[in-house]
């Protein structure tokens, strides 16, 4: 609870940050808005990571000082973790032996913390650090500013998504207040991509199918078209939305190989479509409208199993409890786990494309 975090924050002097590998907008945000804030109030703290900063949030405040790192290498007071379901998210060894603060606005998350604070009523963790701000009478710097706004639009698509309410504008006018240029940040995170990413772009796009339905897009990238279009791993990071700008669309999947025979699957979804419920049958986990999962296996298997959850969902969306009023989605007992067959291929439609 946040008093709980106050507390040790007040009581311990040696901190570290971390939070899921493949770091995104949120965590990174997240992570380093609180480490600006411990620094505020001098304390030692260090942000660290499994994986490296993506070149999107290489301009953060305090991006350049992120240490990576497979293993917690050294003894801290305490260790905040951001945003992670369980204890294996970080991708750290020797976490488990820290005192460990789960800091998390998915309702799904395990309480594995030694702390849990967990508020599934914010848009993004970085909501939350700003209340923590509050919560210790620290002054919203330009820093953790920058490094929150980032959290909100990232996990917020830019104020589209429904996670966004009152309170998400509320906190990102005072971060303006506090010294954000929101065209600044949006130009850094939005506009700033490699060439690469624009030739993969074209590449994927162009496997892009969908359901005899219309209303179940899919896309996918391969190893191949990252290695002929010189694009690095996180090229491929936010391809998922295109094929849900289209009106018809209420769910989509992009599968990206990240070694023969394992796939990375972005799912995406809209209104009472609940798309965590498929991640987590599969490993994974996320929001309703926003979730992931590794799949190991051939490429037919995932594109069959992968889709035919997502017609069933799409199909039974409000019923077996596949709604909810929330963004996070829940587990819960009851739901059907057989899919029914995949669309046949000939069935599957290519979307024409000007
Ligand atoms: P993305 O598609 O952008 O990789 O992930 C979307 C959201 O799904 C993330 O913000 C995170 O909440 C969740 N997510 C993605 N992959 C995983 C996973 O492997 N495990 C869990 N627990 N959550 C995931
Ligand atoms: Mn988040």
């Amino acid at each position: 609870m946040l008093n709980q975090v106050v507390e040790v924050i007040e009581a311990k002097r040696r901190f570290a940050i971390t939070s899921h590998i493949r770091p995104d907008g949120d965590s990174l945000g997240s992570s380093l808005g609180l480490f600006w804030l411990l620094r505020a109030l001098d304390k030692d703290a260090e942000v660290i990571m499994r994986d490296p900063v993506p070149h999107a949030y290489r301009r953060l405040p305090g991006a350049e000082q992120v240490r990576v790192t497979p293993r917690v290498d050294r003894q801290y007071d305490a260790v905040f973790v951001i945003e992670c379901s369980d204890i294996t998210r970080p991708g750290l060894l020797d976490l488990e032996k820290q005192f460990v603060v789960n800091i998390d606005h998915h309702s799904t998350t395990a309480l594995f913390g030694d702390i849990n604070w967990i508020d599934s009523t914010a848009s993004a963790v970085g909501e939350m650090i700003y209340n923590l701000c509050k919560a210790l009478g620290v002054r919203v710097t330009r820093e953790i500013a920058e490094c929150v706004y980032t959290a909100l639009i990232t996990d917020t698509g830019s104020f589209h998504y429904s996670n966004t309410s009152e309170r998400t504008f509320k906190v990102a006018s005072e971060l303006v207040r506090a010294g954000v240029k929101p065209a600044k940040v949006s130009q850094a995170v939005f506009a700033n991509y490699p060439w690469s990413k624009i030739e993969l772009l074209g590449e994927v796009l162009s496997t892009v199918r969908r359901d005899p339905s219309g209303r179940v897009a899919w896309l996918a990238q391969t190893l191949e078209m990252q290695e002929r279009t010189h694009a690095s791993d996180e090229d491929g990071d936010g391809f998922v939305n295109y094929p849900m700008g289209c009106g018809d669309v209420e769910a989509c999947a992009f599968f990206k190989e990240t070694a023969p025979g394992t796939y990375r699957v972005s799912l995406r979804s809209k209104c009472d479509v609940n798309v965590a419920r498929i991640a987590e049958r599969f490993g994974g986990g996320g929001h309703r409208n926003a979730a992931g999962c590794t799949f190991q296996g051939t490429w037919e298997e995932a594109e069959r199993q992968l889709v035919a959850q997502l017609v069933e969902a799409v199909e039974n969306r409000g019923a077996n409890g596949n709604g909810g009023g929330t963004n996070a989605g829940a587990g819960g007992a009851g739901e059907r786990r057989e899919a029914p067959p995949a669309p046949e291929r000939q069935g599957v439609e290519r979307d024409a494309r000007p």
